[in-house]
């Protein structure tokens, strides 16, 4: 009977602390899920090519980097775009995110 006591105490101790995930995006925003979906595709379309670029440059394909080096650019452009975008939306549709809805 003593002893439940004891067990009690220990479990006390295990539960989760004060460690929180930062949730930045907000489930049901249409909005988010949008701009989100298009930073995916802009992030992939530029790593993507970056690869392809990459494979060219250690092949010495000079007329197949100077081809894929201005897409690259625009693709690294693209996704910042994008990514500005989706803080923009936050900022102005979400500006307390993490905290309650108003
Ligand atoms: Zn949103």
């Amino acid at each position: 009977m003593l002893d439940s006591r004891i067990e009690l105490s220990v479990t006390d101790r295990c539960g989760w602390g004060g460690g929180k995930l930062a949730v930045t995006f907000i489930q049901d925003c249409v909005e988010c899920i949008s701009l989100r979906r298009e930073y995916s595709r802009a992030t992939t379309a530029h790593i993507a090519l970056e690869g392809k670029l990459r494979i060219a440059a250690l092949a010495h394909d000079r007329e197949r980097v100077d081809t894929l080096s201005p897409q690259v650019e625009s693709a690294a452009v693209s996704r910042a775009a994008a990514r500005e975008a989706m803080k923009a939306h936050e900022q102005i549709a979400h500006p307390a995110s993490g905290a309650e809805e108003a």
